[in-house]
């Protein structure tokens, strides 16, 4: 039987029911197996309560050494990785190729080396009588959560600064694509990770997932998902008072000023509102362009856009795969149908392909103007190959429409004016704001959302604020039994 979990270094097989992984690009089975029946996950903090308390006191050195060699393993086997992520997601290999496998393989490196980097204030006598001391200490067994977009590079952000900072994990992919997870459990064990360190449960999230993350036996919650579920999550750890980190859905907008390079805001808006099939919680979704420009902007997107090549994801050639599962392709579909019911027009695209194409769970590249800021479309995460074009009169227009969504993720302002350049970068509400660009991310710098995209950080340094708990150690320097301060209390008596 197919292996379903990954527990206190060994591969298991779950007890529940069978989940199908199917390639969306024709809808064949590619591996079945069989979920978590509540045991495993049981199972699976046990094996991370056991390991805490060595690698929690395991030295910084000795954490990054496993690390680097766990970034070695994943490098020598970059090409399955990238082969197993196409298969079960039906992204083009040249995305995994290019993006998802070396960038989890660069994540995983830059934590061996910030291992050794816990930060904190400087050992001093802040009160004149005392020494302060800060330890930062990790905080136990970590329950983890990831989405099916990225599936490697979402239980690397997940797993790796929690590992590196001293914590286990138990971790639970998206039920639809469990295999480079597997994988990665698997390569932890070749880098000789302790057992226990990291643990994988499969199955699906209302009974595995949910078990996971209400348990009293976590420390800490991380979750990267959809909002509705994060919210729900949130309830969940409210009710035993446990530590959660959420990373929720986006709707980035992409803001074109009159003096932009229009050539590159088109550009920039057709790889950025299409990378992953538009399954990017960063992807630029609505594009505010100034007036003057509007109609250029909307024909050149629309022309790039029809060039797409669609195709089998692993063809090097293939511009754009399907999404993930034909519900994703039904549920994109049918928010498109209501925008252009309620008005708006698809300039280019607003329907699944014929043809050989028909038999996976694609959807062309679609370009929508007249829609409403206050419609779905707008204010909704669409999650496919959808980008609205909407005019704007002012800078203060673009910047109040911009903000005028719940989510608040990612934005990115296209201007050659550093004053409005800086003028966006202060007031979108998003936590990261591109200037003349849109995607790129890097292992050194923080991912993380605002409003209802969450809270807390990916990636970088900054994510061990989530996954440490700074304590104040403070020893008195006096060695005198009548402390100074006594006397506010009791008098000289
Ligand atoms: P989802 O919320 O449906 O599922 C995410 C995970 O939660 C899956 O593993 C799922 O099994 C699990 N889950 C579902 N119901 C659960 C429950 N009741 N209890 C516990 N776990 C449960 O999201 P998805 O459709 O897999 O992924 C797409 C979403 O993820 C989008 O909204 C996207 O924006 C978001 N996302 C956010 C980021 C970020 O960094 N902010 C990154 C990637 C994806």
């Amino acid at each position: 039987m197919t292996t379903s979990n990954y527990i206190g270094g060994k591969a298991g097989v779950g007890q529940g029911p069978e989940v199908n992984v199917v390639d969306p690009s024709n809808g064949k089975v590619i591996r079945t197996y069989r979920s978590d029946d509540g045991q495993s996950v049981e199972a699976a903090l046990d094996a991370a309560h056991d390991a805490f308390p060595e690698w929690s006191r395991a030295t910084p050195a000795e954490r990054s050494g496993i690390l680097h060699r766990l970034a070695a393993e994943l490098e020598a086997v970059a090409e399955d990785l990238a082969q197993a992520e196409t298969a079960q997601t039906g992204k083009p290999i040249r995305l995994s190729r290019e993006f998802d496998v070396p960038g989890s393989i660069d994540n995983v490196a830059f934590f061996a080396g910030a291992a050794r980097r816990l930060d904190g204030q400087a050992a001093a006598e802040y009160s004149a009588d005392h020494t302060s001391v800060i330890r930062r200490q990790a905080i136990g067994v970590v329950g983890s959560i990831a989405p099916w977009n990225y599936p490697l590079q979402m239980a690397v952000w997940k797993v790796l600064p929690a590992v590196a900072a001293g914590n286990t994990v138990v971790l639970k992919p998206a039920e639809i694509t469990p295999l480079t997870t597997l994988m990665l459990a698997e390569a932890c064990e070749r880098a000789g990770l302790p057992a226990g360190v990291v643990n994988i449960v499969n199955g699906p999230g209302p009974s595995t997932g949910e078990s996971l993350v209400s348990s009293r036996r976590i420390a800490m919650t991380s979750f990267t998902g959809s909002t509705a579920v994060g919210r729900h999550i949130a309830g969940l750890a409210a009710a035993n008072g446990t530590r959660l980190h959420l990373e929720l859905g986006g709707k980035a907008p992409f803001v074109v000023y009159d003096d932009a390079d229009l050539e590159a805001a088109v550009r920039g808006a057709v790889a950025a509102a299409l990378i992953n099939t538009g399954q990017d919680c960063t992807a630029a979704t609505r594009a505010y362009v100034h007036r003057s420009l509007f109609d250029d902007f909307v024909g050149g997107v629309a022309n790039l856009m029809r060039r797409v090549r669609l195709g089998v994801p692993t063809d090097p050639e293939t511009d754009q795969g399907p999404l993930v599962s034909f519900r994703q392709r039904d549920r994109v579909a049918a928010m498109v149908d209501r925008a252009v019911r309620d008005g708006a027009r698809a300039v280019t695209g607003g329907r699944a392909p014929g043809g050989a194409l028909a038999e996976g769970a694609y959807y062309e590249p679609t370009l929508l103007v007249n829609a409403d800021q206050r419609s779905e479309i707008v204010q909704e995460e669409t999650f496919g190959p959808v980008l609205v074009a909407l005019p704007f009169d002012s800078d203060s227009e673009a910047l109040q429409l911009a903000n005028d969504v719940p989510f608040g993720l990612a934005a990115s302002a296209w201007t050659r004016d550093v004053y409005r350049a800086q003028e966006a970068a202060r007031s979108i509400e998003a936590g990261t704001v591109w200037i003349n660009d849109h995607i790129p991310i890097i292992s050194e710098m923080p991912h993380g959302g605002m409003k209802s995209s969450g809270y807390g950080k990916d990636m970088s340094t900054y994510s061990f604020e989530e996954y440490t708990q700074v304590k104040h150690v403070m020893s008195d320097l006096t060695g005198r039994a009548a402390k100074s301060w006594h006397t506010t209390i009791y008098g000289d008596i």
